[in-house]
């Protein structure tokens, strides 16, 4: 593909607010030239040979050509026999690492001041592997499955994106001392990566450290600035990332990425918010601070940054916000507001 080819982009729409908030960031990412294509495909579950719910095959087809999506939230049917389409994507696509920066919005006011966070969570096996059984009645057993391999790639993208996103310091989070296997070996293997990154980290003026899970939820709101990047195995990475988003003023505002070998998908970490969809009352900001992490990720580092000035200036300066920060803005208002603000 020659250089300034634009790049096509998976775009997954999602459902209730979905569709509003995405067409706002494509207008917005259209107004500061990005390069890219759009292909929109529609995520209904659908029944695979196997009986079980599945994504339709032109998502498929799309995202293993394009290897890069954007999605809208998807609504999970209530019932038995479905899978949360958001774990079936993620095992599709193998999306082993799940990345969530935190940063607080200054103008949005909350109890901890300045927060600027990047959660990289193992996002595959832990508690989280689904294997569990019945022992006899009344006994139930659930695997904690850790593999080196899966450890070892979670590392290596965190350290990579440290450095590629000139972070400060990285805390790997495990309680190795209660589980020395299992959280044992993932440390470990964290700990592996960062002897091998550890000459660029050092040039780059990036610390690591290790802690427990206990220690961080601690400190972590008490004062979380001492925190500039935690990597998690996925139970743990769960909790702390949701933590996270608490302590930036919710989860409306936090944008999340899912990166694997065979592409990434980038989403809002919040749902299709079915009481205000259709109403043109949704923010955008998640979603649309999730297409600058989408950016980044392809390397399109300068659109991502004119984007995410613009979105300061906007909430911050011209205190344009819509209804779940306290304003009176319609996310069209909002959204041509924020487009103005593009230089
Ligand atoms: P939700 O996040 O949709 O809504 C919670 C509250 O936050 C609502 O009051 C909603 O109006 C508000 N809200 C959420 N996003 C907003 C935005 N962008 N702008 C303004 N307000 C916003 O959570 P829920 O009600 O628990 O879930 C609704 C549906 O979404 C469920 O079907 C759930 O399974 C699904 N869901 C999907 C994802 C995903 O696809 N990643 C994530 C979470 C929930």
């Amino acid at each position: 593909k020659g250089a300034g080819e634009p790049r096509v982009i998976t775009l997954m729409p999602g459902d209730g607010i979905g569709p509003e908030i995405s067409m706002a960031v494509i207008k917005i990412l259209e107004a500061a030239k990005t390069p890219l294509i759009f292909e929109p495909v529609d995520v209904t579950p659908v029944l695979n040979s196997q009986g079980m719910t599945s994504v339709p095959e032109q998502v498929i087809e799309s995202m293993n050509r394009t290897k890069v999506g954007l999605k809208g939230p998807l609504m999970t049917p209530v019932g038995t026999g479905f899978r949360s389409l958001n774990l079936t994507l993620r095992q599709l696509f193998n999306l082993y690492a799940n990345i969530r920066p935190c940063r607080s919005l200054p103008g949005v006011e909350t109890v901890y001041g300045d927060v600027d966070i990047v959660t990289i969570r193992e996002n595959t096996e832990g508690e989280y592997s689904g294997i569990e059984h019945t022992l006899v009645n009344g006994v139930v057993q659930s695997i904690k499955l850790i593999t080196r391999n899966a450890s070892l790639r979670v590392a290596e993208y965190t350290f990579q994106y440290a450095l590629a996103m000139k972070r400060k310091k990285v805390t790997a989070v495990a309680e190795s001392q209660v589980m020395r296997m299992s959280d044992g070996l993932f440390l470990r293997c964290v700990r592996e990566m960062a002897a091998k990154y550890k000459s660029k980290m050092d040039q780059a003026g990036i610390k690591y450290e290790e802690s427990t899970m206990t220690t961080v939820c601690l400190n972590i709101v008490q004062d979380p600035k001492r925190y500039d990047m935690l990597v998690l195995p996925n139970l743990y990475g769960d909790i702390i990332s949701d933590t996270c988003a608490g302590l930036i003023g919710g989860l409306g505002l936090t944008p999340s990425g899912n990166v694997g070998t065979n592409g990434a998908i980038f989403e809002s970490v919040h749902g299709t918010a079915p009481d205000i969809a259709g109403k043109d009352l949704a923010n955008p900001t998640a979603l649309l601070l999730s297409s600058v992490m989408m950016l980044h990720y392809i390397g399109l580092h300068e659109h991502a940054e004119r984007i995410e000035k613009a979105v300061l200036k906007t909430i911050r300066d011209d205190n344009i916000r819509t209804m779940d920060l306290g304003g009176k803005a319609k996310c069209s208002e909002y959204t041509d507001a924020l487009i103005k603000n593009l230089k």
